[in-house]
């Protein structure tokens, strides 16, 4: 086996080279995050950026915005910041804007942002609700896509990520409105996967668990919550954002050339079923 290994590297390193290097590289690439100063979005752009894309991170607040770019600078990692408020068409538009002119094109799109304005039972959630809950988490992210996909056209083809949610399969105990948009995204994703692939655009979505972020923070907090959630996992633990980032930056590497319309549950074991 070594031998015929060192032989191939002898007669072609050249190939070799490219095939163990190349597939997880996203170098030359420029990938929209949304929601990204913080947690999954930032865990994200952080492995997108360290396999060569050019991240584009944005959120509501200039603040976040900075602290992010400051970090990901540090870890050497190609980064634009702005404000983008995904519930606004103003900013979604800028944001679009913004990145074909600072780099000149987009080949990745993340979709992570995500509101829950609600606890309680489904039945007393008010029509505002439900309309911030799918402006932001359902809507934004499909007109989103609308902005980006041209632009992947220009470059030949793209990736887009959603990020959905475990509670998109088991809704989640006084977060009904949220669960069902979490699921909403699940049939977004099968939805503009057959007809972007014709512009060689891969749509794919990840559905983590409860992840260690600020979001989940009223869950993990918890001690008696998390005893309740380890029952159902098989890693006895929360998991952390990078462990999503992970998932995201396959699902937009050449690695994950053959998927499109799937959705990856990263979960700790939870079992999942619609
Ligand atoms: P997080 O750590 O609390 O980070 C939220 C980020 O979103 C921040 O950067 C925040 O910055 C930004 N943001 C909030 N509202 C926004 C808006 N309207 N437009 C643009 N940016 C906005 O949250 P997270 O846990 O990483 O959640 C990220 C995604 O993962 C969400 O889609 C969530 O549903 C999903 N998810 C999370 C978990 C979990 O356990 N954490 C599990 C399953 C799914 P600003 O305040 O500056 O806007």
């Amino acid at each position: 086996m070594l031998r015929s290994m060192t032989k191939c590297l002898l007669t072609n390193p050249v190939s070799v080279c490219r095939r163990t290097m190349s597939h997880s590289s996203l170098v030359g690439k420029t990938a929209i995050i949304t929601a990204s100063t913080d947690g999954i979005g930032l865990a994200a752009a952080e492995a997108l950026g360290q396999r060569g894309a050019h991240v584009v991170v944005s959120s509501r607040r200039q603040v976040n915005v900075d602290q992010a770019v400051s970090l990901l600078l540090s870890k050497n990692i190609q980064v634009t910041g702005t404000t983008c408020n995904v519930g606004k068409s103003e900013d979604r538009e800028k944001l679009v804007q913004m990145t074909v002119e600072k780099c000149g094109g987009i080949d990745i799109f993340v979709s992570n942002a995500a509101v829950n304005p609600y606890f309680g039972n489904i039945m007393d959630s008010t029509e505002e609700v439900w309309d911030k809950i799918l402006d932001v988490n359902v809507k934004a992210a499909f007109l989103l896509t609308k902005l980006v996909v041209p632009h992947m056209e220009k470059r030949g083809g793209g990736s887009v990520v959603f990020v959905s949610s475990v509670a998109a399969y088991q809704p989640m105990q006084a977060l009904g409105p949220y669960s069902v948009s979490k699921t909403a995204l699940l049939g977004l994703t099968r939805a503009l996967a057959p007809e972007l692939a014709h512009s060689n655009i891969r749509v794919n979505c990840v559905a983590p668990g409860v992840i260690k972020t600020r979001f989940s923070s009223a869950l993990w907090q918890n001690e008696d919550i998390v005893d309740e959630f380890k029952k159902q996992l098989a890693i006895k633990r929360i998991g952390e954002p990078a462990e999503i980032g992970g998932v995201i930056a396959f699902l937009c590497s050449e690695d994950a050339s053959y998927i499109t319309g799937e959705t990856i549950m990263a979960t700790g074991g939870i079992s999942c079923r619609l």
